[in-house]
């Protein structure tokens, strides 16, 4: 067996006037991810992991936000394209694990369906997708809620 992990961030601002997805679930919140895309730092950070695994270019660099094609752009789109990439190189998806930081909403009510969305783009059960929601303790950009941040690993594996 051969094996890759990945490790991947993100943290986006927090803005009025913009939906909340996190995980490709919106989230009913008074504020949203500012982003080119839809803004939503869980699956940028999945996404950065599978690359980083697989060593590829970062989400950055394969989905400029220079490009208008990208303006508004599901980001669950952007990970089935980087699972697809992946799996083109033989590497299959073991598990992924992730951290939400956001000192609001409350995200619990909220972890189950992001682990369903994200286990089914990810194609694997839903039990190897780990999600852990912690707040900003008040501190920083994150407790003063102005932004939300996300990190996020993988293992890739080839073989039977
Ligand atoms: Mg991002």
């Amino acid at each position: 067996m051969n094996y890759r992990v990945g490790i991947g961030y993100d943290i986006h601002r927090l803005v009025e006037g913009r939906k909340l997805f996190l995980g490709g679930v919106e989230i009913p919140y008074s504020k949203g991810l500012l982003g080119h895309s839809d803004g939503d730092a869980l699956l940028h950070s999945i996404a950065d992991a599978l690359l980083g695994a697989a060593g590829e270019q970062d989400i950055g660099e394969l989905f400029p936000d220079t490009e208008a094609r990208y303006s508004g752009l599901d980001s669950k789109e952007l990970l089935k394209s980087v699972v697809l990439l992946v799996n083109k190189k033989g590497w299959r998806i073991a598990n992924a694990d992730g951290v939400i930081i956001a000192q609001e909403p409350m995200l619990e009510p909220f972890k189950k369906d992001m682990r369903r969305v994200i286990a089914s783009i990810l194609g694997v059960e839903a039990d190897a997708v780990g999600l852990k929601g912690k707040t900003g303790e008040n501190l920083g950009e994150i407790g003063r809620k102005e932004a939300i941040a996300c990190y996020a690993t993988v293992l890739l594996y080839k073989g039977e």
